[in-house]
């Protein structure tokens, strides 16, 4: 029976967001339980892990690496991992190690703790609800919006058929593969040969030196070909890792304002943009998706419409990694009645509807540490971006 359960407030998992600081060189970092949904620490101990969101500031990243080593040599004792109170007690033991090497930490904020993102599988439509059209990328460069297009880790089976067809259209494809030993392959697209080559020889170039400070020019080069917006290629540099768990706590911001459905990321299958936007009210990107949406209309004003119904609601990844579009009366400064819920994506379950997203519907959510909760608290979502447009 629902009601019956007590929880208390706290009894959700959470996480801790904190600023580490050494002279000009800091880092946003979480502290979170690490034994609940498979997600990979840099360091853990005592069943909490760490890890590095973003950077800020411009001194020597490397200054910091001794706050890894500080936390792992703490003597953590109890067994609770997902308390707030642990939590805060974990974070008062290494506030006082991190002093005796002068390092600086603060608290920024907590959240709810939740499986890391799954991964979007490649295909369109193979794994629940896309409507983002599956060749927007090449909509995009026939409608001369962006220069260069970059279509990710592509699964070996769809490599031939997309080449092709890509050819068929009249742009030129460089393959980038990396030694990932699954086939997959990363495809460069352009009109213009020069562009390509040099787009390629950037991607390999990060290829092998990863995420390093070092590549951080080509980097920033590669995003410019492609037609990312400046502020956006300035954050994402600025984010220590670039998988989409790392990125949604990097970037999605506590959903109390209500940004343009344009903007969305969080879920692929609604996803105009091929870039993370540096804030869901960026600009730049607003425009470009506007841009993008409008080339799309043109040919299939239908599923611009279908896009719509759906993107312009409140977007939440739930604690087991569900995507669900939620439709809700009103702001989430107050507790809000789910009108529908629409299942994106099921974790590791392509089909069956899961009754849960039945149940939810009608049920009351409110906002608790930037994550939304159902009244019966069996039933909370960590991740949430609220794009209804300004209300
Ligand atoms: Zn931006």
């Amino acid at each position: 029976m629902r009601g019956e359960v007590s929880v208390t407030q706290s009894n959700l998992p959470r996480q801790l967001f904190v600023v580490v600081e050494r002279g000009n060189a800091g880092m946003r970092m979480r502290l979170a339980p690490a034994d609940l949904g498979g997600e990979r620490f840099a360091v853990v101990n005592g069943k909490i892990g760490i890890a590095a969101i973003e950077y800020i500031g411009h001194g020597n990243r490397s200054s910091l690496t001794e706050a890894y080593h500080v936390f792992r040599k703490l003597d953590l004792q109890g067994e609770d991992s997902t308390g707030r109170d642990r939590l805060l007690q974990v974070f008062s033991q290494w506030q006082e190690a991190l002093a005796r090497s002068g390092i600086a930490i603060s608290v920024e904020r907590e959240a709810l703790y939740g499986s890391p993102l799954p991964r979007h599988a490649w295909a369109a439509g193979a794994d629940g609800v896309s409507l983002r059209p599956w060749d927007i990328e090449l909509t995009a460069l026939q409608a001369r919006l962006r220069r260069v297009v970059k279509l990710d880790q592509v699964p070996a089976q769809f490599v031939n058929a997309l080449v092709e067809r890509t050819e068929q259209r009249g742009f030129m494809v460089e393959l980038v593969t990396a030694q990932r030993g699954d086939g997959s392959a990363t495809l460069l697209v352009s009109p213009d040969s020069r562009t390509l080559a040099e787009a390629a020889a950037l991607e390999r170039q990060l290829l092998v030196h990863g995420s390093d400070q070092s590549v951080d020019g080509a980097s920033a080069q590669l995003g410019e070909l492609l037609g990312y917006p400046p502020c956006c290629i300035e954050r994402f540099g600025h984010v220590a890792e670039h998988n989409d768990t790392t990125l949604a706590w990097a970037l999605l911001p506590e959903p109390t304002t209500s940004a343009s459905p344009l903007s969305q990321w969080l879920q692929p299958g609604l996803a105009l943009l091929s870039h993370s936007p540096c804030a869901l009210s960026c600009a730049a990107s607003i425009a470009l998706a506007q841009r993008l949406l409008d080339a799309v209309d043109g040919a299939d004003p239908g599923g611009t419409a279908r896009w719509r119904a759906l993107a312009t609601r409140v977007q939440v990844v739930d604690r087991d990694g569900n995507r669900l579009a939620l439709a809700l009366d009103e702001s989430l400064d107050s507790p809000q009645r789910i009108l529908a819920a629409d299942l994106l994506s099921a974790k590791d379950s392509p089909a069956p509807l899961p009754q849960r997203t039945s149940d939810l519907v009608g049920q009351r959510v409110v906002l608790e540490n930037s994550g939304l909760v159902a009244e019966d608290r069996e039933w909370y979502a960590p991740y949430v971006a609220d794009h209804r447009g300004q209300r």
